[in-house]
């Protein structure tokens, strides 16, 4: 991974070229950005770029014998650790390291969920148990074999819970030549201690410009789709190759059906929709509850007399104008509301069916019985 494959992110780039142009590259550092910020891949550009034996000033050189065992994730002095579902209490990361190898190199913009698909771990745990930290560590006191340095990448290490009270040692006082990186998303599900030991490299979602920019660049898609499919991931560059990957309008009919058969209390295709959305696996019920969130969000712009700021195309627009009057705001918000919350449980592991058939029971007392669930407020940016 170099850093030109890296979308956006200039500033990010300069900071870390800059510390190893100035040799104060530190020795624990914690990557935090959000999903689709692209921060597992800065990380693994960083390394690369620190372990070439030809680096220009602005990048790694891709095809020095460093650079080509980076390319394929085989640099013995290249390590990972990362949450993975095995129950055991002796498993660690290893077993599944060829798979974790094969996910990075088709798309180091990867989610937990395409981790899970991947390994078929459906609805199991994943973390990062005592075990693996031991697998860190004894990995970290070897000697670098190849480079100058040996890089450790730590993916999520939000999973280490209190397991991460056994890395302190290290994180401070690593072996000479060692570089640590945590790559995580959520700050405050990492310990205290661990956030107070590394170096924070913040990295922001990427704004619409990149990401529309770069779906123009790689994708035969119109002007109008990319800058609708960027729009929607806010900044999020997985979320909107994902949005390409279906069907252009699957979404958009499973939701607007959705909404005419809560509205219509139609029971029987209630079932139904339940049913065939159940099948679509996490990834796809992610994107639907966050397209209607955003359609949602477009009727509220409707609502508020707002509708200049409405930018979307052909059919959703017509959608969003006809069932804008079918709604208020607070009926509006409290549709959000139940996909927020659902978003919620299926990242983490909701029965999908028990789920949406709940929120669907939800959505026809709001939008055919005008009840409001308890506890729904407006909250409307
Ligand atoms: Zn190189």
């Amino acid at each position: 991974m170099q850093f030109r494959d890296i979308v956006g992110q200039n500033e990010v780039k300069e900071h870390l070229i800059r510390t190893v142009a100035e040799n104060r590259v530190s020795h624990a550092q914690l990557f935090l950005g959000p999903e689709g910020s692209g921060n597992f891949a800065l990380a693994l550009a960083y390394a690369q770029f620190i372990s070439c034996t030809e680096r220009s000033d602005t990048d790694s050189c891709g095809v020095c014998a460093s650079c080509r065992k980076y390319n394929k994730l085989i640099h013995p002095d290249l390590h990972f650790s990362y949450p993975f579902f095995r129950g055991g209490e002796k498993e660690d990361s290893m077993a599944d390291l060829e798979e974790w190898r094969d996910l990075v190199l088709t798309n180091p913009y990867f989610n937990l969920d395409e981790w899970r698909e991947r390994l078929d771990a459906q609805n199991k745990q994943p973390n990062i148990n005592k075990a693996e930290c031991m697998n860190i560590l004894h990995r970290l006191s070897l000697k670098p074999f190849e480079s100058e340095y040996k890089a450790m990448i730590i993916w999520l290490p939000e999973y280490l819970k209190n397991e991460g009270n056994r890395l302190l040692k290290t994180l401070e006082e690593p072996a000479d030549k060692t570089l640590i990186i945590l790559v995580a998303q959520n700050q405050d599900q990492l310990l205290n201690t661990i956030i107070s030991r590394t170096q924070l490299v913040k990295i922001p979602a990427l704004d619409q410009k990149e990401i529309c920019d770069y779906l123009l660049k790689t994708k035969n898609i119109s002007e109008s789709k990319a800058a609708q499919t960027a729009y929607l991931s806010e900044g999020n560059l997985q979320a909107a190759l994902n949005f390409l990957k279906e069907d252009d309008n699957d979404n958009f009919r499973l939701f607007t059906g959705w909404m005419r058969m809560t509205f219509a209390d139609r029971g029987p295709s209630i079932f139904e929709f339940v049913e065939e959305t159940s099948k679509i696996g996490r990834e796809s019920q992610k994107n639907l509850l966050k397209y209607g969130i955003n359609l949602i969000r477009e009727c509220i712009m409707v609502l508020s007399d707002a509708s200049e700021l409405v930018h979307l195309p052909g059919i959703e627009l017509e959608f969003v104008n006809k069932f804008s009057q079918q709604l208020d705001l607070a009926k509006a918000e409290a549709l959000i509301n139940e996909m927020d919350k659902a978003y919620y449980h299926i990242e983490r592991n909701a029965n999908p069916k028990i789920l949406f058939l709940d929120v669907s029971l939800q959505f026809v007392k709001i939008l055919k019985f005008n009840t409001l669930p308890a506890g729904t407020q407006y909250i409307l940016n």
